[in-house]
């Protein structure tokens, strides 16, 4: 991932105390997606990186798909939607995962899925990992070769890389 866009994304970030809840520090792109000339150079930059190497790229809502969509357009590819649990029209294959308190699940409707096609999975903040790794088994499942991560921000204290080994993972950020 080229350096310019690591600076690029800390200059319009923005960083909230205890949002959502208490001892969490919510990372907000909003002020990145506002900015057009920065958003137009994040993409082109990220499509410069994959070009020809990916077939499809999937995002995981919600934010994972500001991103996946316009640089699946930029790259000339399909983009796949990891949905959350029960919005996704059948039929859907789904993946439970632990969270701090409670489960979430993410789905995917397997038809979207080439088999055998490359696919790019994009977010916004990898943190434990576990909506990552859930949405991967689900597309692995359906037939694609999932070998590229890319993240905005990664937060390396909760370890969500581990929960990605073998795939090469791309964080533009790591904090
Ligand atoms: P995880 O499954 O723990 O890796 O959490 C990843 C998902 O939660 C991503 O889709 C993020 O959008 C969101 N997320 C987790 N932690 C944060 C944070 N500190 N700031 C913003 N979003 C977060």
């Amino acid at each position: 991932i080229p350096q310019e866009l690591t600076g690029l994304v800390l200059e319009h970030l923005r960083e909230i105390p205890d949002f959502p809840e208490p001892g969490v520090l919510f990372r907000d792109i909003t002020p990145l997606l506002a900015d057009g000339p920065a958003f137009s150079r994040l993409v082109e930059g990220l499509a410069d990186h994959y070009r020809g190497r990916v077939d499809a790229v999937a995002g995981l809502e919600s934010r994972g798909f500001i991103l996946a969509a316009p640089l699946a357009v930029a790259l000339g590819t399909g983009m796949l939607t990891v949905r959350k649990g029960g919005k996704l029209p059948g039929p859907v294959i789904g993946a439970d995962y632990a969270l701090e308190y409670g489960t979430a699940r993410m789905e995917l409707r397997p038809e979207s899925v080439e088999p055998g096609s490359r696919v790019l999975v994009i977010d916004d903040v990898l943190a434990t990992g576990g909506t990552a790794a859930a949405s991967i088994s689900l597309l692995e499942q359906a037939g694609a070769r999932v070998d590229d991560v890319c993240m905005l921000l990664e937060l390396a204290a909760l370890g969500g890389r581990a929960q990605l080994a073998g795939r090469r993972l791309a964080s533009v950020v790591v904090f």
